[in-house]
């Protein structure tokens, strides 16, 4: 099986990176990614209260990158409609990049100004429980998941993620990409992270359709996000059924 093949690889590689090596955890990438959106928005709440809650977009992006600048975090519009969006239940933020120094590139909606109009003077922006910080945090932790990979592996993992970035086109060509062993790694973490909040989840079905036909694929997934359900659940087990 491929994934197990990589795996195995891996631990070569591990051994070979053993340096640079990072523990890669699920649990501490999600509270890690908790606590840099939620400090972060906390301070974005205060600078959009002090100009009365009114900023246009690119203004917007501008503050929040400058907010997150520590965590190496940066802002861009999004380049539009990408695909499966609405399986992975992205509405202000749908997906990002990590460079190969671990930076990391988060692609926002415009529909997050409608967000912003409608918490003003309602409700802070930092409560982790709300829509757009849930969103924010789940794609952070994917790509903290990225960040430890580029950290653990360093090159080898460049070109394969480089080249899977770039062919997301084509129905084969994403398939490929969400097959990827580093991107089943961090969408599985996702999925768990989805069901352990008891939110709907996309990331589950999106594997189960697109792997309707691949079985063992799915399989693998599965697996992985067993294992990091229990992490983050500290110790509980998942019991989900395939066909
Ligand atoms: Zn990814």
């Amino acid at each position: 099986m491929r994934l197990k093949q990589y795996l195995n690889e891996k631990r070569i590689r591990r051994f070979k990176f053993k340096k640079q090596k990072k523990r890669i955890d699920p649990i501490v990438r999600i509270k890690k990614a908790e606590s840099i959106v939620k400090k972060g928005l906390a301070k974005l709440t205060k600078e959009l209260s002090s100009i009365g809650w009114s900023i246009e977009f690119f203004d917007l992006l501008k503050i929040m990158s400058s907010i997150w600048k520590k965590n190496r975090i940066n802002f861009i519009p999004d380049e539009g409609l990408v695909r499966m969006k609405e399986l992975k239940n992205a509405k202000y933020m749908d997906s990002g990049d990590t460079d190969i120094d671990g930076d990391i590139e988060l692609q926002i909606t415009t529909r997050i100004m409608d967000y912003i109009s409608k918490k003003q003077n309602k409700e802070s922006l930092s409560s982790i429980k709300n829509e757009f910080a849930q969103e924010f945090i789940r794609v952070l932790s994917h790509e903290l998941v990225h960040r430890a990979q580029w950290q653990s592996y360093g090159d080898i993992v460049h070109n394969s993620i480089l080249k899977n970035k770039k062919v997301k086109d084509s129905y084969v060509q994403y398939k490929e990409y969400l097959k990827s062993p580093h991107e089943m790694m961090a969408y599985a973490q996702d999925a768990a992270y989805e069901i352990f909040q008891d939110r709907e989840p996309g990331i589950y079905y999106l594997y189960q359709s697109w792997f309707d036909d691949e079985p063992e694929v799915f399989k693998s997934f599965v697996k992985i996000m067993k294992k990091s359900y229990e992490k983050i659940s500290d110790g509980e087990e998942l019991i989900i059924e395939i066909r």
